[in-house]
């Protein structure tokens, strides 16, 4: 992180700004929204900005600037076109150690002002850091049309409430479970829609019966994280990994998305551990049985699709055994990401009117238990999850019942994410390639005739990124 993100408390400090371009307005108004008292030099003032230099608050001059200027200054601010001028009011500025800030030079400030998107007394804040400050006005206006005026009555109204609600929960873990179940039911919809007195009646009652009523069980979501990409996750899974007390996640969850999780949630890694032991499956079960009733809300978060070869159904049986709230929330699952992101569609009129799941999981003997004369169609996309290590079985067999061995194969490892890899090639030749690319998992492998169409379809080039490329999954 480049800058210090931080709100500054300015009511009645003395703020020093200087000089009268344009962008002095912008300054201005929220030095003067922020309470600030603002001394202006500016020996030129044009007609549009006038009207500012008489706003309360506000001590306008036409002397020249001063060292002595600086003198009980909290925060010194430069718009002005001399940039000799900008230069030496920024050195003197921060030989006093007085934060400054010089317009459209970076080089000579010692703080940045972001975009912002007011909301009083909510108000939010973006900044890229000084390297574009056209994305972060993009990311602003995206803000502007997510969080309507409406926010700022709201964040007034549980201000007000704030105050009860530590009256009546004590404990700072019950008030915060407090407010999350608050935030997640209808009231705040009602509000914002409109029916502001209604949820604040609402909020009232909830605040009495919530403070009486019996410790209830915590809820275990089973979450589905996607293939990698966080962008791909469910508006859902991210609302429930944002209010989690407990993340419970294993080796495919990229971590990008554990960072959606807030700071102080605890995260619980039972995936394999660098002894390549993996937790076994009754001790997670039996973490999660704990952990929601110690009154916990904990996500469960697995790569892709929790039902598709992720042992969802195993956890959530016992959950229902053991009398535990829980729901499950679907991801896109790595067939789906995948064959997306290395442009093959895993179906197409002319080519594929059905496909098939199938894991390639070898059994504790070495072999695979499969209906092969079934997955031999015509017309028909395999995809072979876990199937990196019985490729070359999976190739001989389908092969022998019939399959033509010059059947396009992919391989696409570590699918959507900056470091995915696809490699192609024919059914008889895929085994070899594996091993001379030293492919690694995850990697799933999709054959089938929709794979020759990825040379013109494809549109994910992870090498376009500038971005340093980063672990896609955990590997502690
Ligand atoms: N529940 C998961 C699958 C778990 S099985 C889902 O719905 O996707 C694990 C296998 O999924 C891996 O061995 C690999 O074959 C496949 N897989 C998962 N994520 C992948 C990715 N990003 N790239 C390639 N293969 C992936």
């Amino acid at each position: 992180m480049d800058f210090f993100p931080l709100f500054l408390d300015l009511k009645g400090q003395s703020v020093l700004l200087v000089g009268g371009m344009d962008s002095a307005r912008g300054k201005l108004e929220l030095l003067h929204k922020a309470g600030a008292k603002i001394l202006w030099l500016s020996p030129k003032l044009s007609p549009e900005l006038e009207p500012l230099a008489l706003l309360p608050g506000v001590t306008h001059s036409l002397d020249p600037f001063e060292p002595d200027h600086l003198l009980g200054m909290k925060l010194v601010l430069v718009c002005a076109d001399d940039l000799e001028l900008a230069a030496r009011i920024s050195r003197l500025a921060q030989d006093r150690g007085l934060p400054v800030n010089v317009v459209d030079r970076p080089q000579w400030c010692s703080f940045i002002m972001p975009s912002i998107i007011d909301r009083s007394p909510l108000v939010m804040a973006v900044s890229s850091s000084g390297n574009c400050p056209r994305l972060s006005r993009l990311v602003r206006a995206k803000l502007e049309t997510l969080f309507p005026q409406s926010y700022s009555r709201l964040a007034l109204m549980m201000g007000a409430f704030r105050e009860s609600s530590k009256d009546q929960f004590l404990d700072p873990e019950a008030r915060r479970r407090f407010w999350d179940r608050i935030f997640a039911s209808p009231i705040i919809e009602m509000f914002l829609s409109g029916q502001e007195q209604m949820a604040q009646k609402a909020l009232e009652q909830e605040l009495v019966t919530q403070q009486s009523a019996p410790p209830r069980y915590g809820q275990v979501a089973l979450v589905g994280a996607g293939p990698g990409d966080p962008d791909l996750l469910t508006l859902r899974a991210l609302r429930l990994i944002q209010t989690a007390d407990v993340v419970v996640y294993d080796r495919l969850v990229s971590p990008v998305v554990l960072e959606y999780a807030r700071r102080e949630a605890q995260r619980i890694y039972v995936g394999k551990k660098s002894s390549e032991h993996t937790v076994p499956q009754d001790q997670i079960n039996q973490t999660l049985i704990n952990l929601a009733k110690e009154g916990k809300q904990v996500v469960r978060l697995k790569g892709g699709d929790p039902f598709i070869f992720g042992r969802g159904g195993e956890e959530i049986e016992l959950l229902v055994e053991a009398g535990i709230d829980f729901l499950v929330v679907p991801g896109v699952t790595a067939a789906s990401g995948c064959g997306t992101y290395a442009g093959i569609p895993l179906t197409h009129r002319d080519f594929a009117q059905s496909v098939c799941f199938i894991t390639g999981h070898l059994r504790e003997d070495g072999t695979l238990e499969m209906q092969w004369q079934h997955l031999v169609q015509k017309n028909q996309t395999l995809v072979f999850y876990m199937g990196l290590a019985s490729l070359p079985q999976i190739s001989d067999q389908l092969i022998a019942h019939g399959m033509d061995p010059k059947t396009p194969v992919a391989l696409i490892e570590r699918g959507t994410t900056y470091n995915q890899r696809v490699y192609t090639s024919t059914l008889d030749r895929s085994p070899e390639l594996a091993q001379k690319e030293a492919i690694t998992p995850p990697t799933l492998i999709i054959i089938g005739a929709v794979v020759g169409l990825r040379e013109k379809l494809k549109w994910f080039d992870p090498a376009q990124f500038d971005e340093p490329a980063r672990p896609p999954f955990l590997q502690p």
